[in-house]
């Protein structure tokens, strides 16, 4: 029997197959998930990275009530003289923040007000103390004209008014919206529990980091990438396990991670080689949506339910992993833990490299931007290389269409940032 040549071509995606391009399989994604987590209601203090659940209405205005916004001297604007320079007696007596002045400034005169102090009776706008100076006998301030009436002072509610929304469900609580929450006397809010997600790697070549691998056994690379990049994300790591390539084994693994979380990545074993048991099983005896998605690297993925829990097959290649988790995975994990905003923020920034595609696929590159402002792109594409992906801070993403790059163009960058790692 004749050996048959080697095809270039090897590695092109199977003929006569229909490829899903990423849009498509992400715009599935959104419109057939919902969350999956119940709400819980929380204290302020422990809300960090907590999704919003409910609609958060403020329970006071900010500022409450009027008050000063520099340290200065406070009078009713319409005493004002129409001269140049103005003087003004002093009253005495301090508005401080937190001592509120509890008389009344008369009319024609101004009192010290420091800043945050609530603005007392008879004041309605205030001098900044660096621009006046002290009549000869100290007795009042001198000052020139010009200020506009409420200057330097914040009105009440002018921030946001009781009963405002200061947030909406889906929100992703950070440091800054935790000020906000205060601020609008909220102490305790509804947020959704965290989302539990299960990381199970399979392969019978696959050994656990820290035991010892023979020369034909490799190191799980994705568990340890997967599990930190969920616990980045602010979802609830929970180690599915390690299963050798037996649909017995794998399937029992599968049980347990459905029991135990509320979705599923699981790395390798979804091609449809004979020791793929990843993909036969979520097709057997789950509901699978095989998607084979046009993307380089990554395909095929495979979305699937098992026991009603969500589970995503992914490559083993770690870098086809770590595109798919980013691009496929996190999307999803969003809706499911309740978040609203799934967008993911990419640049238009200069190549630092050269390149031609075919249509048909859409391609993320390892990538990191150079000291000059440009993207280049890792010196391999081969999804083997991990190393590339510790070297790049980002992924260049090139469009389903047949492009050719050339020093110069743009073309879009995402950092990794953008995945929140
Ligand atoms: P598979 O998707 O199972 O066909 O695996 C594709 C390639 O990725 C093979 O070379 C595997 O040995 C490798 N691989 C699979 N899982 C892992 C893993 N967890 N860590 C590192 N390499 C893996
Ligand atoms: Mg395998």
């Amino acid at each position: 029997m004749a050996v048959p040549p080697l095809k270039n071509n090897c590695f092109a995606m199977p003929a006569g197959v229909e490829w899903t391009p990423v849009d498509d399989a992400l715009d599935h994604i959104k419109s057939g998930l919902h969350p999956v987590v119940e709400p819980e209601m929380v204290s302020v203090k422990d809300a960090l990275g907590r999704v919003v659940a409910d609609t958060v209405l403020a329970k006071r205005n900010n500022p409450p009530m009027a008050n000063s916004a520099v340290d200065g001297y406070g009078f009713a604007y319409d005493c004002l003289p129409d001269n140049d320079v103005i003087e003004l007696p002093l009253q005495s007596g301090v508005a401080a923040a937190g001592i509120p002045y509890s008389g009344i400034v008369k009319a024609g005169q101004a009192i010290r007000i420091l800043t945050g102090a609530i603005v007392p009776a008879g004041v309605d706008t205030i001098v900044l103390e660096e621009d006046i100076v002290f009549n000869d006998a100290e007795t009042g301030i001198v000052f020139r004209s010009g200020l506009k009436r409420g200057a330097n002072m914040r009105r009440a509610a002018e921030d946001f008014a009781t009963g405002d929304a200061v947030f909406d469900a889906g929100h992703v609580l950070r440091p800054q919206d935790l000020a906000l929450l205060a601020a609008a006397g909220v102490s305790e809010l509804s947020v959704y529990k965290p989302l539990r997600v299960a990381v199970i790697s399979t392969g019978t070549e696959l050994v656990e980091v820290g035991k010892v691998a023979r020369p034909d056994q490799i190191f799980d690379a994705n568990k340890p990438m997967l599990l930190s990049l969920i616990k980045r994300w602010g979802f609830v790591p929970v180690d599915g396990g390690h299963f050798e390539d037996d649909p017995d084994v794998i399937r029992e693994g599968f049980n347990q991670a459905a029991q135990n979380a509320d979705a599923i990545l699981i790395s390798g074993g979804a091609s449809a080689g004979d020791e793929d048991y990843v993909s036969k099983l979520l097709g057997n005896e789950g509901v699978l949506h095989t998607w084979r998605v046009a993307v380089k690297p990554g395909r095929p993925i495979a979305m699937a339910l098992w026991n009603g829990v969500p589970a995503f097959g992914f490559p083993g290649n770690p870098v086809a992993a770590f595109v798919c988790a980013l691009i496929f995975g996190l999307p999803t994990l969003k809706v499911l833990s309740g978040q609203s905003k799934t967008t993911i923020q990419s640049f238009q920034v200069p190549a630092a490299f050269e390149k031609s595609k075919k249509a048909g696929r859409r391609e993320y590159l390892r990538a990191r931007m150079n000291d000059d402002g440009h993207v280049e792109v890792f010196k391999s594409e081969g999804s083997g290389r991990i190393s590339g992906l510790s070297w790049s801070n980002g992924l260049v993403e090139l469009p389903d269409e047949a492009l050719k790059v050339s020093k110069g163009d743009l073309v879009t960058y995402i950092p990794y940032t953008s995945f929140g790692i």
